[in-house]
């Protein structure tokens, strides 16, 4: 499965997370990767009020995990200052994974082996050329990655 979308603001970015956010089941693992600054903790918004969280989404940048309880619990992610898989690891992020919760992991893409192999990647991208707010946001699963 691999599905293309164009988003030309925040609000459509966070509109997009928000529809995945309805849609997520239990147990799915979403990698959401793209460079800093792009919008991943937007349309990270987006998706916990589709899932019925009411709580402000701040940026797990410092404590790596950050868990908010809405229709069910949203283990948010940043893995961008970990080092190594140790130290992934040690976080217990397989419990969360395979929990009752939905997991998004910004930056999954840094430890690509311990990714699901299931699991949904969303990739955003810029590209100037069609205007500062446009994102390409790609996302795929399975043989499509
Ligand atoms: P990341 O988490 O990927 O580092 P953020 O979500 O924190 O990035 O920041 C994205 C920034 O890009 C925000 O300031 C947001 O307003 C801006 N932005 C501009 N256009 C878009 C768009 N189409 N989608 C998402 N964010 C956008
Ligand atoms: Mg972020």
């Amino acid at each position: 499965m691999k599905k293309v979308w164009e988003t030309f603001s925040p609000q459509e970015t966070e509109a997009l997370g928000e529809k995945m956010g309805q849609d997520a089941k239990p147990a799915q693992v979403f990698c959401l990767d793209g460079d800093l600054g792009v919008g991943k903790t937007v349309f990270t918004k987006g998706f916990a009020r589709g899932l019925g969280i009411m709580e402000h989404i701040t940026s797990p940048t410092f404590t790596i995990i950050n868990e908010y309880m809405g229709r069910m619990p949203l283990y948010h992610f940043d893995v961008y200052r970990i080092s190594c898989e140790e130290e992934l690891d040690d976080t217990g992020y397989e419990e969360y994974f395979y929990g009752e919760g939905v997991s998004l992991v910004e930056w999954g893409v840094l430890f690509p082996d311990l990714m699901p192999k299931d699991a949904i990647h969303i990739n955003i991208e810029k590209d100037f050329s069609k205007g500062e707010d446009y994102r390409r946001i790609t996302v795929s699963q399975g043989e499509d990655v």
